[in-house]
C-alpha cells in the first residue's frame, strides 16, 4: 500500500507543472509551458521484472493514466504514445479497466487531432464495457467523451444527456481537477441548451473545486467559460467581472493568458465599445510574440478577425483591410473554409462602410454561398459519423439478437437443433473435464399423427407447444430443453447420472400422460415415449450419444409406448 501511494506520487509529482494547467473546457484552454509529461511515464514498470521489494505496476499504470487524464488540452499530443503503452501494459497486467481508461485517453487525442468518428466509437465501446461491469469511473469518462461528441455533431441535446451521466458518475473520490472538468462540460451543455441559470450553478461549483485545491489553469479555463457563456447571454457587466477575476489571477501568479481567452476578453470589449482595448488586447497574438499560445488550428485566423472587426468598428478602416487581407491569407494557406467565409462577411461590412454597396453585395452574396456549402457539408459529416459510430453497436445487438432467434425453433420457441450441436459438445467437453455425468433423452410424441388427421394440422401444433411447456418445467438448472424436429424433443440433462435421468423423465412422461388435454384433443390421450442415455466413457460424442438415447428410444416405442427407457444395464 505504502508503495502504491508512493508510486502514485512520484507520477503525480512529475506531473505537477502540467497539472497546474487546464484540461479542457471544450471552449478552448490557456496554453501553457511545455512539460516533460513522458517522464512520469518514463519508469513504467515491466511487468514481469522481478524486483524486491516487488513494484506495485498496477497502482503505477493507474497513477500514470490519471495524469494522462489530467493533461492539459495544449499538450494532448504527448499522450498519444504513452496512452498506446499503458493500453498494452494493462493487457499484459490483466486489467481491462485500466486498458479501457487507456483507451479512452487515445480516444480524447483522436478527437483533438480531428478523428471525430474513431473517437466516438472506442468512447461507445468503452461505455458499454463501463455499463456491463458497473465501473462508475469508466462510465463518467466515457459519458464525457461521448458528450463532447454528440455536441461535434451538432447534437446538444443528447450532449447533455451524456454530460449529465458523466457528472452523476462522478465520485467525491474522483481528483478535483477532473470533477471540476467534467462539471465544466456539463454547464458549457446546460447553458447550450438554454438552462443558464443550472449552467451558472454548475460553472460555480467547477470554479470553487478549482479554486480550493489553488489550480490556477483550471480556475482560468473556468473563468473563460463563465466570461463567454455570460457574455452571449447579454450579461456584460457578469461578463467584465470574470474578465477582471482573470486577470486578477493571471497577475498575481504571473501566467500568460492563452490566446482564445485573450480572443474570449477582446471579444467582450467589444461588446462594451472598447474597440481600442480589444485590439490591445490581442495585439500579443498578432505580434507573434504569444503565437505559442494558440493550441487551435484556426486559432491565429480567429483572433485576426476580431481584430479587423474591433479596427473596423473604431473607424481605422485602412488597418482593418490590411488585418483582414492577412486573415483571408492566412486561411488560403490552411484552408480554413469557415473562417474564410465570415472573412467575406467581414469584408462586405468594411465596403459597406466606405459606401462601396455594389462590392458589398457581391461579398456578402458569395459568404452566404460559401456558408450554405459549408453547412450541407457540415451535416452530411455529421450524419455519416454517427452512423459511423453506432451503426456498429447497434449491428452487434441486431447480432446477438439474430444468433438467439437462430438458435430458437420458432413454433414452440424451445433451442432447435443447431443449438443442441453447439451445446452438446461444449457440455460433453465440460462434464469429461470435471468428471460429472450427463444424460440426454429422447422424447417422442406416440401416436401423433393420429392427432393431425382427426383435428387438424394447427391442433397437432397446439399439442406441440403445450408439451414444450411442460419440457421447459422439466428443464430446471443448468438442463436445457429442445424440440429437434417434428414431434421429436431432447432434454440435455447435465450433472445427472443415470437414476436421476431416469426418475426426472418418469415424472416428465407422467407430467404429459396426466396433462389436461380433453379441450385440445378430447377423448385422444397424448403420451410420449423416452429414451435416455448417461454417458458412459469420456470420450463419448454428441452423435454417439444421441444414437444410444435414439436406440433407447425405439425400444421404448416397440416395447409399448408411454414409457421410459434407459441404457441396458
Ligand atoms: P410413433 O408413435 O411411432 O412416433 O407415431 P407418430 O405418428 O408419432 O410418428 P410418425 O413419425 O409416423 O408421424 C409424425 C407426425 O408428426 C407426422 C407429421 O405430420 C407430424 N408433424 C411433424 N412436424 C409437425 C408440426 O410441426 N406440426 C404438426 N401439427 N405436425 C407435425
Ligand atoms: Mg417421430
Ligand atoms: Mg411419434
Amino acid at each position: 500500500m505504502r508503495a502504491a501511494m508512493d508510486a502514485a506520487m512520484r507520477a503525480v509529482a512529475a506531473m505537477d507543472a502540467a497539472m497546474r494547467a487546464v484540461a479542457a473546457g471544450e471552449v478552448g484552454g490557456p496554453a501553457v509551458p511545455a512539460v516533460g509529461f513522458t517522464d512520469a511515464l518514463a519508469d513504467l514498470p515491466d511487468p514481469t521484472a522481478l524486483s524486491d521489494p516487488p513494484p506495485p505496476p498496477e497502482a503505477r499504470l493507474a497513477a500514470a493514466l490519471q495524469a494522462m487524464e489530467m493533461v492539459p488540452i495544449a499538450e494532448f499530443r504527448t499522450v498519444a504514445e504513452p496512452a498506446r503503452r499503458a493500453e498494452r501494459l494493462a493487457v499484459e497486467l490483466h486489467r481491462p479497466d485500466l486498458r479501457m481508461r487507456a483507451r479512452l485517453v487515445r480516444a480524447d487525442v483522436l478527437r483533438r487531432e480531428g478523428d471525430a468518428v474513431e473517437s466516438g466509437r472506442i468512447a461507445q465501446q468503452v461505455n458499454t464495457w463501463a455499463t456491463e461491469h458497473d465501473d462508475a469511473y469508466l462510465q463518467a469518462r466515457s459519458h464525457l467523451l461521448l458528450a463532447v461528441f454528440f455536441r461535434h455533431v451538432g447534437d446538444v441535446a443528447d450532449a447533455l444527456a451524456h454530460a449529465l451521466q458523466s457528472v452523476a458518475h462522478t465520485g467525491d473520490d474522483v481528483p478535483a481537477r477532473i470533477r471540476a472538468r467534467h462539471l465544466s462540460v456539463l454547464a458549457m451543455l446546460l447553458h447550450e441548451n438554454g438552462s443558464s441559470d443550472e449552467s451558472r450553478r454548475r460553472a460555480q461549483e467547477a470554479l470553487d473545486l478549482a479554486t480550493a485545491i489553488g489550480d490556477d489553469e483550471m480556475s482560468l479555463q473556468i473563468l473563460n467559460n463563465m466570461a463567454y457563456t455570460a457574455s452571449e447571454d447579454g450579461d456584460g457587466q457578469r461578463a467584465q467581472h470574470f474578465i477582471d477575476e482573470i486577470r486578477a489571477i493571471a497577475a498575481r501568479h504571473d501566467l500568460t493568458l492563452g490566446a482564445h481567452v485573450l480572443d474570449t476578453i477582446a471579444r467582450i470589449e467589444m461588446t462594451h465599445g472598447r474597440y481600442a482595448e480589444a485590439e490591445a488586447t490581442l495585439r500579443p497574438v498578432l505580434d507573434g510574440a504569444a503565437r505559442h499560445l494558440i493550441t487551435e488550428g484556426n486559432g491565429l485566423a480567429e483572433y485576426l478577425l476580431t481584430v479587423a472587426e474591433a479596427q473596423r468598428l473604431r473607424g481605422d478602416i485602412t488597418a482593418a483591410q490590411a488585418t483582414l487581407d492577412r486573415t483571408a491569407w492566412v486561411c488560403e494557406e490552411r484552408k480554413l473554409a469557415s473562417v474564410r467565409a465570415r472573412v467575406r462577411e467581414e469584408q462586405a461590412q468594411l465596403y459597406a462602410a466606405t459606401g462601396r454597396y455594389r462590392e458589398a453585395y457581391e461579398e456578402h452574396r458569395r459568404f452566404y454561398t460559401e456558408m450554405q456549402a459549408l453547412q450541407s457539408a457540415q451535416r452530411e459529416a455529421r450524419a455519416h459519423a454517427l452512423q459511423a459510430v453506432f451503426e456498429t453497436e447497434e449491428a452487434r445487438r441486431e447480432s446477438v439478437r439474430f444468433r438467439e432467434m437462430a438458435q430458437r425453433d420458432a413454433l414452440t420457441g424451445l433451442h432447435n437443433r443447431r443449438y443442441v450441436d453447439e451445446q452438446l459438445t461444449l457440455l460433453l467437453e465440460r462434464a469429461a473435464g470435471r468428471r460429472t455425468p450427463l444424460s440426454v433423452a429422447l422424447i417422442d410424441l406416440d401416436h401423433f399423427k393420429r392427432i393431425n388427421d382427426t383435428f387438424s394440422h394447427a391442433t397437432g401444433d397446439v399439442v406441440l407447444q403445450e408439451i414444450a411447456t411442460l419440457l421447459d418445467e422439466a428443464a430446471v438448472g443448468p438442463a436445457v430443453a429442445a424440440r429437434l424436429g417434428g414431434e421429436e424433443f431432447l432434454l440435455i440433462l447435465p450433472d445427472m447420472d443415470a437414476d436421476e435421468a431416469v426418475r426426472c423423465c418418469e415424472q416428465l412422461r407422467q407430467a404429459i400422460a396426466a396433462h389436461a388435454w380433453t379441450p385440445v384433443t378430447g377423448e385422444i390421450p397424448v403420451t410420449a415415449s423416452i429414451g435416455v442415455t448417461t454417458v458412459a466413457d469420456r470420450d463419448s460424442t454428441p452423435s454417439a450419444l444421441l444414437a444410444q438415447a435414439d436406440r433407447n428410444l425405439y425400444a421404448a416405442k416397440r416395447s409399448g409406448r408411454n414409457r421410459v427407457i434407459a441404457d441396458p444395464a
